[in-house]
């Protein structure tokens, strides 16, 4: 199969360059790609049902010939419905079309068809409405495609078909054989061809799993490669004594029951094994990871290291450093700040007092893994995650020490499944208790037509004094982030809150201007900030009561629970107010996890079961290739794929043998996707 990836879909009959380009949309560019696009669903046709006996709005297929061809019929304006009546040889149906004028030189009377779709019965009559049509000589099971506008999934069938004809006669493998009989799994040829085209739903099954197992294998393969194979080597850096209790007497609160627990987990890691630390710390919002990161690093310190936070934005990273120099004023420990606009001049100076070990903590963005940042004693490294961090830049500011202990902490919560999967080596710690006396954020899903009504609401909590947050993501593709959001804010300025301090924040603006509307957001001369992105909003604002998040229905379930706990941070009861038009069912059950629960743990869980974990940091950023049959939610099966993969490397960690040959050029394919080739080579 190698080749057909070499190959351009357009190579193919009926595909042009401009039916290349919605190729492309759909994520295929080769033959090869073609053949890794599985169909969604399928269509059985292959018995069709009698129209009595099929019960309402279940898809079927029915057998009937055309008995008559109606007059089309216009109705508003445009539309023009065009109606058949036929007959399964029992009953009448009547069979509408839209739109469709070919549909006549079609259905000719006495001609017999498949039908494909839903009935419905109205007072005694039977009605299917824009069903499928094909010729009786196409029973069997059909395949549905993901289509795109422009393409339909009959035309991708007939790519599909052309590009059937094109495999060789016996594909090669990539799973090895031994695994493939341990495992009780089909052959790579079978899948592919059944996958399409399958003689039963039994082969369906088969495909799906075989295909779900390669999916899981390379990807733990992918990403074992990506940790280094997993060789662990001894560190230096040893935690003698716990200073975690003088640490907690500097603190204005108590530590939580979970607070404590993943701090002496962490401090465990650092002083027993002679490996270094490699841990994830889990918390919903606001459950306080920066006091965990900040008691370890405590302890970390005055053993004798020095420590590194990274964090993926400019805003997060001056956010950290001040929480994080509250958190440990009076413990003589010394903090830099270290980012992209701080000037060459102050750089300097933080390069040296890094290099002497004259700065205990240096709390950065993406500059820290610059060349000219050099440590004196780099003991322990935290990136804070937001999975925005390439394990590659993870890796870099890792490097600047001797094996140093490692933590990462994610502020969205992730399925257990779907973190072992993409931090597999990592021990996990989890935050799940909340600090005392925070209050339910009250979450209310309203469509467009109350969003004068939530205005109103805002304008009193304003004139309370607090501040608002909104949240427009960007809709229409013909314009940029920064019209849509001016767009906004020119229809806001005509409502009730046009008189109120309406700030705006978007994803291309400089990090200084960013510091400079937020700074008038904390500081109270904006009372409304709009934003269009997600990212740039990780800050706290005690004040900020409401959270309104416009066409909700864009965002994932735990990046709108991310957004919400932007709210929430003050004394007083904060509100979020989703305002989404999506009236599909799918989607109004989605939203409404959002009121029902507060758990970033449950809501994550929902979001991986409705959206498939391809979706599920809004991004691809996380570096993993997408899924497309395989389900994280499928426990068993990683189970099995991780063993599978562990034996594999033990025998090969680099994949050069010829029987993992095959694994290796798609692990190299799929990785290079989202773009970590360099590091696979
Ligand atoms: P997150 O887990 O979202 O990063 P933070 O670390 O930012 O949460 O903590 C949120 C807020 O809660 C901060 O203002 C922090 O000072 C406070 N906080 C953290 N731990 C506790 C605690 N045990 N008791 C009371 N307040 C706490
Ligand atoms: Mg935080």
């Amino acid at each position: 199969m190698p080749s057909l990836f070499n190959m351009p879909v357009d190579k193919l009959k009926g595909i042009g360059a401009s039916r290349a380009i919605l190729y492309n949309k759909l994520g295929v560019g080769s033959v090869g790609e073609l053949l890794r696009l599985y169909p969604r669903t399928y269509e059985d046709w292959s018995n069709p049902c009698r129209i009595s006996e099929v019960s309402e709005d279940t898809p079927c297929c029915v057998r009937a010939a055309i008995e008559r061809a109606l007059k089309p019929a216009r109705i508003h304006g445009n539309l023009i419905i065009f109606k058949f009546i036929a007959s399964d040889g029992y009953d009448n149906i009547t069979i509408t079309f839209f739109n469709q004028r070919y549909i006549y030189q079609k259905l000719l009377e006495g001609g017999e068809f498949i039908f494909y779709g839903t009935i419905k019965k109205y007072s005694g009559n039977y009605e299917m409405s824009s069903p499928t049509v094909s010729d009786v000589n196409s029973a069997g099971i059909h395949p549905i495609y993901p289509a795109t506008a422009g393409l339909t999934t009959k035309q991708i069938e007939a790519a599909m078909r052309q590009a059937m004809s094109l495999l060789p006669p016996k594909m090669n493998d990539p799973i090895p054989a031994d695994i493939i009989e341990k495992y009780g799994l089909c052959s790579l040829d079978f899948a592919i061809r059944k996958i399409h085209f399958p003689d039963s739903f039994e082969d369906v099954e088969n495909a799906r799993k075989r295909l779900a197992f390669e999916e899981l294998l390379i990807l733990q393969l992918g990403m074992a490669r990506l940790k280094g194979g997993g060789t662990k080597e001894k560190t230096s850096h040893i935690v003698n004594k716990d200073y975690s209790s003088e640490f907690e007497r500097l603190l204005p609160f108590r530590l939580t029951a979970a607070q404590r627990r993943a701090i002496e987990q962490c401090i465990a890691d650092m002083k027993e094994s002679a490996y270094p630390m490699n841990r994830l710390i889990q918390g919903d919002v606001g459950s306080g990871k920066t006091a965990v990161a900040a008691a370890v690093c405590y302890t970390a310190i005055k053993n004798g290291m020095q420590c590194a936070f990274m964090a993926p934005t400019e805003i997060l990273a001056t956010q950290h450093y001040k929480s994080l120099s509250e958190l440990l004023t009076g413990s003589g420990i010394r903090l830099a700040l270290l980012t992209g606009s701080v000037t060459v001049a102050k750089k300097r100076v933080i390069y040296d007092a890094l290099e002497n070990g004259e700065v205990d903590l240096v709390i950065g963005t993406h500059a820290l893994i610059s060349d000219n940042v050099a440590f004196h004693s780099l003991g322990l490294v935290i990136t804070d995650e937001q999975h925005r961090f390439g394990v590659k830049q993870r890796a870099a500011l890792i490097s600047k020490g001797a094996n140093p202990h490692i933590m990462v902490m994610s502020a969205t919560p992730i399925p257990r499944t779907l973190a072992l999967m993409i931090f597999g080596d990592l021990d996990l710690s989890v935050l799940d208790e909340l600090p005392p006396g925070r209050q339910k954020i009250d979450t209310y899903l309203i469509d467009s037509g109350k969003r004068n009504r939530a205005y109103n609401f805002i304008k009193k909590h304003i004139d309370n004094g607090n501040r608002c947050y909104i949240v427009c993501p960007l809709v229409e593709e013909s314009e940029t982030e920064l019209e849509s959001a001016e767009n906004y804010i020119k229809k806001l300025k005509k409502t009730v809150l046009g008189g109120y301090g309406i700030g705006l924040l978007h994803g291309k603006m400089k990090p200084v201007d960013k510091n400079e509307v937020m700074a008038a957001f904390v500081g109270g001369k904006i009372d409304i900030l709009v934003s269009t992105t997600v990212i740039e909003v990780g800050v706290n604002v005690p004040e900020a009561t409401v959270m309104m998040i416009e066409n909700a229905d864009r965002f994932g379930l735990s990046q709108l629970h991310q957004l919400r706990g932007r709210v929430g941070r003050g004394k007083e009861k904060s509100f979020c107010i989703l305002v989404s038009d999506n009236q599909s069912n799918n989607t109004r059950e989605r939203l409404s996890v959002l009121c029902r629960t507060n758990d970033g743990f449950k809501i994550a869980d929902e979001d991986l079961r409705l959206r498939g974990p391809g979706d599920f940091f809004g991004s691809r950023q996380h570096g993993l290739p997408e899924l497309r049959v395989a389900s994280m939610s499928s426990i068993d099966m990683i189970d099995k794929t991780q063993a599978a993969a562990r034996k594999i490397l033990e025998t090969d960690p680099g994949l050069r043998s010829k029987e993992h040959r095959g694994l290796y050029f798609e692990i190299s394919r799929l990785f290079a996707k989202v773009g970590n080739t360099e590091q696979l080579q």
